[in-house]
């Protein structure tokens, strides 16, 4: 049997960084296992609907390098892919386990449910609905709920839970799970608007949609009981259970905006390398087994296996995915990176841009910064032409300094191409300017990298210097001497 997985999110909002884990988790089991991977939409609560969701998360996905063999936007054999399009089905599907006796019709209002609910908190005793007090096919009958039915009185579907039956079911990462039927609720399938709930649209599509293993979040954990339940109802062999764990904050709180960024397109703006935060993801509670921390997709895809997946919630620790930014950063090919940092130069009115220039300032510059935009902040003395205002400690350290003055006019005389070739020239003539003027080298280099750069600390003065040219040098000395 070939394995097919499908990841299921709600457009409730924009994707978020722990659903892209999901998502991921599922894109890698199935193209390890040469299987399909699907998309489907569960909107069956529609008062949570954010317009322009769905778009956005398939979009993120895809920046991501998560893709799919199946879903609503690229079509399949199994669709519809969205919820609201198989309405039919789930009241169809609910409506079979009524004939068959494993859910019942229930006419509670919502004031008699809330007093249920007071009358349990009173008693002390968890809440859940009680069959056999509430009114229901059960405790009026068969003649009245006829009637009520036949007046159009309002009802629901509930899910008759076997009351005193052990549920058990073997999840891939958390292993034997056994809940005792007493603690489950008697779940509500069909609403009294006739739209489903959650649990039986994602029962029926699972079937439907031949799913083999459903890899999903930790928090719905607590749910597949109830859809172990209506699978057994229904008669249907239920799909292998892997529950990832959560996502947690450095202080082990469930991950949220108040620590930093959650969303994936937050991590796309502020320049994350798709590359870096899906391989840092993908080790966010799974480990590979070895000390390797790079991962390409195809390598993920070649190793992830969900028995490596850990029982414990993982901590997203942000210092360490800046630091795989960097990473990346350092490995990646630089005149792809030239490429990419093209729109942010051009943005920001540079006018050194050649792609074969930038992709020599990316070289010398990018250990120094974890992103690529920030190259263009970096390093802007070798993008523009002016420079920022020096700032004034760095104004203050030139003033005044007339042995520096005579250095850097000795080091301007001197400077032209053969002192820019390599290296020794240019370190010979540095040297000569700072003795003719009494001053150590060591002494001399920071003042000269302020003239040339207007930047107390930067990447190596002499590739520097190199890159800026003798016109660019010569200009600044200028401006500086000439004050
Ligand atoms: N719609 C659910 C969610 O938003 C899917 C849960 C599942 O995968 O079964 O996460």
């Amino acid at each position: 049997m070939s394995v097919r997985v499908r990841f299921a999110p709600s457009p409730t909002g924009f994707l978020h960084i722990g659903s892209l884990r999901t998502a991921l988790y599922n894109y890698l089991f199935a193209k390890h296992h040469g299987g399909t991977c699907i998309l489907r939409i569960e909107d069956t609560d529609r008062t949570r609907f954010v317009e322009g969701a769905i778009e956005e998360q398939i979009s993120s996905l895809a920046w991501a390098g998560v893709t799919f063999d199946e879903g609503p936007h690229v079509g399949g054999n199994h669709g519809p892919y969205t919820q609201s399009e198989r309405f039919d089905m789930y009241r169809e599907y609910g409506m079979k386990l009524v004939v068959n006796g494993t859910a019942y019709y229930a006419f509670d209002t919502a004031e008699e449910l809330d007093a249920m609910r007071v009358r349990q908190q009173a008693a002390g005793i968890a809440p859940k609905y009680d069959r056999s007090a509430m009114r229901n096919q059960y405790t009026l009958g068969e003649q009245e709920t006829q009637r009520l039915l036949s007046e159009n009185a309002p009802h629901v579907i509930r899910l008759k839970v076997p009351l005193h039956q052990d549920v058990r079911f073997s999840d891939e990462i958390r292993g034997e799970v056994i809940v005792n039927g007493r603690e489950i609720d008697d779940q509500i399938l069909l609403k009294s608007d006739g739209f489903p709930t959650y649990h039986l649209a994602n029962v029926v599509d699972d079937h439907f949609m031949e799913i083999t293993h459903v890899i999903r979040a930790e928090e719905w954990l607590p749910s597949t009981p109830k859809h172990i339940i209506l699978y057994q109802a229904f008669g249907w062999e239920p799909p292998t259970f892997a529950h990832v764990p959560l996502l947690l904050n450095p202080d082990r709180s469930k991950m949220s905006k108040r620590h930093g960024d959650v969303m994936v397109r937050d991590f796309a703006k502020k320049g994350f390398f798709p590359e870096a935060l899906v391989n840092f993801v993908a080790l966010c509670g799974w480990n590979p087994g070895s000390d390797n921390e790079f991962y390409s997709m195809q390598e993920l895809i070649d190793t992830f296996t969900l028995d490596r997946v850990n029982k414990a919630g993982a901590v997203f620790d942000y210092q360490k995915l800046n630091w795989m930014n960097g990473e990346y950063l350092k490995r990646r090919d630089v005149h792809d990176l030239a490429r990419e940092l093209h729109p942010v130069l051009v943005e920001r009115g540079y006018t050194y841009i050649d792609p074969a220039y930038v992709a020599e300032v990316i070289e010398l510059v990018r250990e120094r910064v974890a992103f690529l935009g920030d190259i263009a902040e970096f390093a802007d003395y070798l993008f523009g032409d002016t420079l920022e205002p020096l700032t004034e400690t760095g104004a203050a350290s030139l003033s005044g300094n007339d042995t520096l003055t005579t250095a850097l006019d000795t080091f301007r005389q001197g400077l032209d191409a053969a002192s820019l070739a390599d290296a020794d020239a240019f370190k010979g003539l540095a040297q000569r300017a700072a003795e003719s003027a009494g001053i150590k080298m060591g002494a001399f280099m920071k003042p000269l990298r302020l003239v040339l750069t207007h930047r107390e600390v930067g990447a190596d003065l002499f590739r520097t210097v190199q890159l800026l040219g003798h016109t660019r040098c010569l200009a600044r000395l200028n401006a500086y001497l000439s004050r």
